[in-house]
């Protein structure tokens, strides 16, 4: 049994070896209470985009709370909230105009199909009710979420008679640099296309995570898959949700992964990185054609407001990270990142090792069978670098402060673990 009560997520409490203890950290580095340090892999859930103790931030944070730490934002307002909503307005793709707080991911994406669907309620077509999600997605662990993760592959099949049902599209298997005429590509765009034309009529909006689905199993797919979703969205009066949690703030190499679609959705959620990874806060931004829908008295109201909505001190946060990201000129850290990954990675094989996949500042080794990978969070350990895997995929998503160096002895952590075994 462990010291403590705490129940830790995704975890077999069975035999469960006492985690280690973190005390504090810095930079891409995380220091254990008992003196070693490990090199961050994961970025703390691909959250910690200026890694540990990021001065700028700190000192936000020490400023907001000896000024307002918490206030509601039912019928009160306050700068932090409106300042962060305007920026996000500013550097969010063309179209995007309103923004909707709260505080978690999933809460994201929970108001972001409450509001389709009640726009759709609202708006002449009550029969739009169901969400068409794709296979591989990963959309967060609420209830709602959970039935728009991928129903087989995913984490929830245990739940499936019991969420909501909605319908799924096969995940994209072109590859992101898949030219327009490769064969995978017409086979996915006609897959994708049937879905429509099946699907439609019960179609509130549809859901993707854009360029990157990521604890699906980091599938890197093309950009002109996700034209065709915003075309076909159009055609068929579906509305379109990016889910860009895990891939907002840079991830993928530019700021949204969409822009390298050149994209617009009309509903766009963002979290993890939304605060540099400091406190729990998600952004659900949306068109003016969809606020206009919600634009009346009463009965019109959007019908939602977590109690943490659009906290002072995450809000101030958020707009600290996003004013290193733009004054530091992330963008181009993270090319650097991108070719140390291509370097390293690209090459690499091993006996079980099936594939290698690198976009932005996100790097994955995919294995045969998962058992491959039994040994590997301990092996990591060992060499002093933090790196989790999950199913059949070992990845690094670090930091973006991690030095090339620092990066390159993940990579070489990654690597060796097939080496030696
Ligand atoms: C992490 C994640 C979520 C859920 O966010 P939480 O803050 O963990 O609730 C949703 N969608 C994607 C793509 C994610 O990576």
């Amino acid at each position: 049994m462990p010291s403590s009560p705490v129940w830790y997520p995704y975890t077999p409490m069975q035999n469960l070896p006492e985690p280690p203890l973190v005390e504090s950290g810095q930079g891409a580095w995380i220091h254990l209470a008992d003196g070693r340090k490990l090199l961050d892999a994961t970025s703390a859930w691909w959250c910690l985009i200026h890694g540990y103790r990021h001065p700028t931030l700190d000192a936000a944070l020490h400023e907001q709370i000896d000024q307002l730490s918490h206030v509601m934002l039912g019928g009160l307002s306050h700068e932090p909230a409106q300042q962060l909503a305007r920026k996000l307005v500013e550097i969010t793709p063309p179209g995007l105009e309103q923004v909707f707080f709260s505080d978690s991911g999933s809460v994201g994406i929970e108001v972001a199909m409450k509001m389709a669907v009640q726009y759709q309620l609202q708006n002449g077509q009550p029969q739009r009710t169901r969400l068409l999600s794709v296979m591989r997605a990963y959309h967060g662990d609420t209830s709602g979420c959970m039935a728009l993760c991928d129903p087989e592959e995913g984490m929830h099949q245990l739940f499936t008679g019991w969420l909501q049902p909605h319908h799924f599209t096969p995940a994209p298997r072109a590859a992101f640099d898949a030219p327009a005429d490769d064969p995978l590509l017409q086979e996915d765009l006609a897959l994708l296309e049937a879905s429509f034309a099946r699907h439609h009529e019960s179609l509130a909006a549809f859901i993707v995570e854009p360029l990157l689905q990521a604890a699906g199993g980091f599938n890197m797919y093309s950009p002109l898959w996700l034209q065709e979703v915003r075309r076909l969205c159009d055609d068929y009066g579906v509305l379109l949700i990016f889910d860009e949690i895990a891939t907002g703030f840079g991830r993928t190499g530019s700021l949204f992964a969409c822009e390298q679609a050149q994209v617009s959705p009309d509903i766009m959620v963002l979290s993890k990185g939304l605060t540099g990874g400091y406190l729990g806060l998600a952004a659900t931004l949306a068109t003016q054609k969809i606020f206009e829908g919600f634009y009346g008295g009463p009965e019109r109201a959007f019908m939602h407001g977590p109690t943490f909505m659009g906290n002072p001190l995450a809000c101030r946060v958020a707009l600290a990270s996003i004013q290193v990201f733009e004054e530091e000129d992330y963008l181009n850290k993270i090319a650097r990142l991108n070719q140390v990954l291509h370097e390293e990675l690209d090459d690499f094989s091993a006996p079980g090792v099936q594939a290698t996949r690198v976009l932005g500042a996100t790097g994955v080794i995919e294995v045969t069978h998962p058992e491959l990978l039994k040994g590997l969070s301990g092996y990591a350990l060992n060499q002093g670098v933090w790196l989790r895997s999950f199913g059949s995929y070992v990845y690094t998503m670090p930091s973006y402060v991690i030095t090339p160096e620092e990066l390159r002895e993940i990579t070489r952590v990654m690597k060796d673990y097939f080496r030696q075994k």
